[in-house]
């Protein structure tokens, strides 16, 4: 995981006091310890329920999602899995509350570990 690149924190309009801060977190498949994602979070505190795919940074497979055209829909992602052991970890979703409409993966209980990320960039 050395060879990762450092990430930014990016600004979106989603990015909103909610009391808490935003920072970036390296999820790890729980079976495998496997680095999965690569992931912009707001509230540090708290479970992790989804994953937004325009927050995510890593893997490529599924950071480019959201600037894939031929995804419009929850059914067009793939499901979120482990790329060494398989294990399902994300089921895709739309998220749509508080005039959100936004994509996202609904982060499975149990089946991933998440930490502080090693990847992100001073600030
Ligand atoms: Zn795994």
């Amino acid at each position: 995981m050395g060879d990762l690149p450092v990430y930014r924190l990016r600004r979106d309009r989603y990015r909103r006091a909610r009391g808490g801060n935003t920072r970036l977190i390296d999820i790890y498949c729980a079976p495998c310890n496997e680095l999965l994602l690569v992931y912009q979070k707001d509230m540090p505190r708290g479970k992790l329920k989804r994953c937004y795919i325009d927050r995510i940074f890593y893997p490529e497979r599924f950071s480019s999602l959201h600037n894939d055209p031929k995804v419009r829909g929850k059914d067009d992602l793939p499901p979120m899995s482990c790329g060494k052991c398989g294990a399902l970890v994300g089921v895709p979703m739309l998220y749509a509350k508080h005039g959100e409409h936004r994509l996202a993966y609904g982060m499975l209980d149990g089946r991933f570990v998440k930490r502080n990320s090693t990847h992100a960039a001073a600030k």
